[in-house]
C-alpha cells in the first residue's frame, strides 16, 4: 500500500526529531543565474604546490642558461596575480620591456591590456609571462637552444600558478609551447593543451598593429577565453 507523504507530514517529522529549519533557495531564485566568478582563485588549490613565483624568480635572477644572459639588462620574468585564472605567454622582452624588467609594456603591451579589458579583467588579474625572460638581440624570435633553456622556468612558472587556461600570444610562443611547427594562422582559436592545461592560440598583438583587419579573430578567440572562464 503506498501513502503519500505531505510537506506537512515531512515538517512534522523532522520539528520531532530536532531540526525546524532547513536554509532553502528564495522562491523565484533562477537557479540557472550564474554565479559569479571571481577572477583570482581564493587560495591555492592544492597545497602540494610547493614552489613559489619567488622561488624560481630568485634562480632565474642568476641564470646563465644562454647566451642571452649577456646582453640583458634585466630579466624579465613575468607579471601579474599569482593565482591567476589566465596566462598569457608571449615571445621574448623586447627594448622596452628588458628596460623596465616587465613583459609588454610597450605598444603591443597596450593592445594586450585593451583585449584583456575588453573581456572585463584587467591586467593585474591575469598573468603574463614570455617564453624567453631575456631580451634577444635586435627583437629576433628566440633561437630553438635559447627556448630550450628558459622553458623549463616557464613550466615551473605554470605549475607554480596553476591557471585554468594558457593563451599563447603568435606564431612563436604557441610553435615553442605545442612542440610544432603548425601556422598560427590554422591553429588560432581551436584549444590545444600544454601540460594537461588547456591552451588557446590567438595572434600576437604586434601583428595585429601591423594587420588591424586580423583584430576581429582575436576578438572571437577572447571570447571563447570569457566564455569558458565564465565571465558571460
Ligand atoms: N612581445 C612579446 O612577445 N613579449 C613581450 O614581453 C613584449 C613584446
Amino acid at each position: 500500500m503506498s501513502r503519500k507523504v505531505s510537506a506537512r507530514m515531512v515538517a512534522a517529522y523532522l520539528r520531532e526529531i530536532g531540526i525546524d529549519y532547513i536554509p532553502l533557495p528564495p522562491r523565484n531564485a533562477d537557479t540557472h543565474a550564474q554565479v559569479p566568478v571571481s577572477v583570482a582563485k581564493p587560495e591555492p588549490r592544492d597545497s602540494t604546490k610547493s614552489e613559489t613565483l619567488d622561488d624560481i624568480r630568485k634562480e632565474l635572477l642568476e641564470c646563465r642558461g644562454c647566451p642571452l644572459c649577456s646582453g640583458r639588462r634585466t630579466v624579465v620574468f613575468g607579471v601579474g596575480n599569482p593565482n591567476a585564472r589566465l596566462m598569457f605567454v608571449g615571445e621574448g622582452p623586447g627594448q622596452e620591456e628588458d628596460r623596465q624588467g616587465e613583459p609588454f609594456v610597450g605598444a603591443a603591451g597596450q593592445r594586450l591590456n585593451q583585449w584583456i579589458v575588453r573581456i572585463g579583467l584587467a591586467r593585474k588579474d591575469v598573468y603574463i609571462a614570455n617564453i624567453v625572460k631575456c631580451r634577444p638581440p635586435g627583437n629576433r624570435a628566440p633561437l630553438p637552444e635559447e627556448a630550450a633553456a628558459c622553458l623549463p622556468y616557464l613550466r615551473r612558472q605554470i605549475r607554480a600558478i596553476r591557471p585554468e587556461m594558457i593563451c599563447a600570444l603568435g606564431s612563436v610562443a604557441m610553435q615553442y609551447l605545442l612542440d610544432t611547427s603548425e601556422k598560427i594562422t590554422r591553429v588560432r582559436g581551436k584549444w590545444r593543451q600544454f601540460e594537461g592545461v588547456p591552451l588557446l592560440p590567438t595572434f600576437h598583438p604586434a601583428y595585429i598593429l601591423r594587420n588591424q583587419t586580423r583584430e576581429a579573430e582575436v576578438f572571437a578567440d577572447f571570447d571563447q577565453l570569457a566564455d569558458r572562464l565564465g565571465l558571460r
